[in-house]
């Protein structure tokens, strides 16, 4: 059986063991339905937090007034959730108040979707009081409960709506479909980072190409952190988002396809981190070339070149292996990957050109490395020496 339930129902055992009940729950019971991988265990329990704690000699605190402790067990984290019930949704990010309850079906009857609100003992006996696992026989997306109700309560589920069309290849639900179109507005007042952990989720997912379709029939796009009004359609269909390897692949992909006019300020308004933005611009660029200059290939490095082009032959239809391997060769003709590997260092240019360090030094080694790269200088040291004095020259 599987060894990650096995390992998590000595954490179950223990629960129980002091009289309390414990179940699997969330994610890892949907998945283990589905015959999925499963990622990461989550119990809930009718513990409360501190007798959890009580418990187990090594747990993390991370959201006791949520009812949440992660307990560590042979180096593995599993939250442990206290049964709990939601009070109302008052400002749209979080419930203003939760409450503890003894009963399970209660705690399963605050979660998103139907396959999400089910949960299982350790004897591997499912509780499903939703019939998510007929939903899932039927690959089917559906709220628990009256969707516009469960969705205006915490917008948020729209976005993992389609997050789950996207990684499960499913269908949403007639009327859980109509009230995603009728709440879209909504998202507006969900905080950026979350919709943000939820859209990642969405293009990672093999069907990231069928969920935006559907986003964009419900109108989702209007309303996400950086409205997007146009989006080129054929493409985002056709297009295998499942052969993109990269987060930053997929959100060159999501710009390129979204025709918006600031791309920077695109993927900021999406809050990601410098860094992914830095390499996702870079794809981009890469996307847009034509044709590649030595120089050009040396400056932009082999593996985001061959992203951009990967990305221009998907969106194009374009076969990709032969111009890829035609890019590995030229990048394979470049005889050094960075200043370092050029013999002579600034000391020596200083030496050889007997004037003090200024701009110019910065403008020769430009002009040195370009040369080297371009294959017109060999690396050879005494060739170099002369290329050096008679730089600026001539
Ligand atoms: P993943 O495998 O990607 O982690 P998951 O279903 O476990 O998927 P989480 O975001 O980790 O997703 O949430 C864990 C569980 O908490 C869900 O299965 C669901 O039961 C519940 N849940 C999460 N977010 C919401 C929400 N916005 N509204 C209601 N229930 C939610
Ligand atoms: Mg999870």
């Amino acid at each position: 059986m599987n060894k990650l339930f096995e390992e998590a129902s000595y954490v179950i055992d223990q629960i129980e063991s002091r009289g309390y009940k414990a179940y699997f729950v969330g994610g890892c019971v949907r998945d283990y339905c589905l015959g999925r991988p499963i990622k990461d265990i989550d119990i809930a329990s009718s513990a409360k937090p501190e007798e959890i704690q009580a418990i187990f000699p090594k747990t993390i605190p991370v959201g006791i007034e949520h009812g949440t402790v992660i307990v560590r067990h042979n180096h593995v984290s599993y939250e442990v959730t206290t049964f709990r019930k939601e009070g109302e949704y008052e400002d749209y990010r979080r419930p203003s108040k939760v409450w503890f309850v003894t009963d399970l079906e209660e705690d399963l009857s605050r979660r998103d979707f139907t396959f999400n609100a089910m949960a299982m003992d350790k004897d591997f006996q499912v509780i499903d009081p939703f019939e998510g696992r007929e939903d899932l026989r039927n690959m089917q997306i559906r709220t628990v409960g009256e969707p516009d109700h469960r969705l205006s309560e915490d917008p948020l589920r729209i976005m993992r709506a389609f997050r789950f069309m996207s990684a499960y290849d499913m269908h949403i639900e007639e009327r859980t479909t109509l009230a995603l179109k009728k709440n879209a507005p909504l998202l507006k007042r969900i905080s950026t980072e979350r919709i943000t952990v939820e859209f990642k989720k969405l293009l990672e997912g093999e069907r990231a190409g069928k969920a935006l379709q559907l986003m964009k029939v419900c109108c989702v796009f209007l309303y996400l952190p950086y409205p997007i009004e146009e989006i080129s359609e054929g493409s985002m269909l056709s297009f295998d988002w499942s052969s993109l390897e990269t987060e930053e692949q997929r959100w060159a992909a999501v710009t390129v396809l979204s025709k918006v006019d600031d791309e920077r300020d695109f993927l900021k308004k999406w809050k990601l981190p410098n860094k992914v933005i830095q390499s996702v611009l870079a794809i981009i660029f890469s996307y847009k070339k034509d044709q590649w200059t030595k120089i050009d290939l040396y400056n932009m490095g082999l593996t985001t070149a061959l992203s951009g082009l990967k990305l221009r032959c998907l969106i194009k239809n374009d076969p990709y292996e032969e111009q890829a391997k035609e890019l590995t060769r030229l990048a394979e003709e470049i005889n050094i990957h960075s200043r370092d590997d050029i013999p002579l260092n600034g000391e020596d240019i200083v030496r050889i050109k007997q004037k003090t360090p200024g701009v110019w030094l910065g403008q020769l080694f430009n002009d040195l490395e370009k040369e080297i790269v371009e294959g017109k200088l060999s690396l050879s040291k005494r060739e170099i020496r002369d290329w050096v004095r008679r730089w600026g020259k001539e």
